[in-house]
């Protein structure tokens, strides 16, 4: 009995010891058993990663702007087309209500102010109200150019406008240039954003030599300051929302469709 309570005694008075040893050793190297952490030295590269291991694919879908739809527009003109400035588009509007234009996504080289360099002097519905387009000017004769890839559906004289220019878009509107000196193109011809269509005048109702510049829609006009700020000459940042009500197209501008698409997204 003796025998065993020294044999207790002796491994309590070991353990105590081992134990002392081991907390010394711990307190002055700073590691545990002798084992240093390693840490990464800093500015070192992260690994290139793809994030599909960290995404599931649905939310990397959600990422991806989708494809607006592609606006159809009548290329076959008739006479009447050629030679009527309002008119409607059989095309527009047959699908869908609602036709949007981000201009947000047209790229410089695809868009041109129509008389660059120029200023404005009278606005749409300004001081004159039944005024429906904007008056640019430079000097007599400067190149006009027209505003987006499109087709020539009217060059000729027409009433108060003098020599008129009409330009259908790919992208649903139209633009009107009149007043003008001499026109570089006819009618049917397919032109590109910036190629000069005509020469500044004051041919028809016009007392000085200036651009009237429209833009319309299926045949109704509206301010062409939704598409162009024309301080800068650039193109708005905006979207239009061309919507049909009846007879007319109600038009209002919103941010671009992508930045209103993702803004919808992160709220879901
Ligand atoms: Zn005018």
């Amino acid at each position: 009995m003796q025998l065993k309570i020294l044999r207790f005694i002796c491994v309590f008075i070991l353990t105590g010891i081992l134990s002392y040893c081991s907390l010394i050793h711990i307190s002055t190297s700073g590691s545990v058993s002798g084992t240093s952490a390693v840490y990464p030295a800093s500015g070192t590269d992260l690994p290139a990663a793809d994030f599909t291991f960290y995404l599931p694919r649905v939310a990397l879908n959600k990422c991806e702007v989708p494809v607006l739809p592609i606006i159809e527009i009548t290329e076959d003109l008739c006479a009447y087309d050629m030679s009527h400035l309002s008119v409607s588009d059989p095309k527009l509007f047959k699908k869908d209500k609602t036709m949007l234009i981000d201009l947000t996504r047209i790229q410089k080289e695809n868009y041109s102010f129509p008389l660059p360099g120029a200023k404005v002097i009278s606005s749409y519905a300004g001081k004159r109200k039944n005024h429906i387009g904007i008056d640019l000017k430079t000097f007599a004769n400067d190149t006009i150019r027209t505003a987006f890839d499109g087709i020539v559906r009217m060059a000729q004289t027409y009433y108060a406008y003098g020599n008129l220019i009409v330009i259908r878009h790919f992208n649903g509107l139209e633009t009107v240039y009149g007043h003008n000196s001499k026109h570089l193109v006819k009618p049917g011809e397919y032109v590109k954003a910036g190629t000069p269509v005509a020469l500044a005048g004051k041919t028809g109702r016009a007392t000085t030599e200036h651009l009237h510049f429209e833009v319309r829609i299926n045949g109704q006009h509206f301010n062409p300051e939704y598409l162009f700020d024309m301080s800068t000459q650039q193109l708005q940042p905006k979207c239009l929302v061309c919507t049909q009500e009846k007879n007319r197209i109600v038009i209002s501008s919103m941010d671009s469709f992508s930045n209103l698409f993702f803004m919808l997204n992160a709220s879901n």
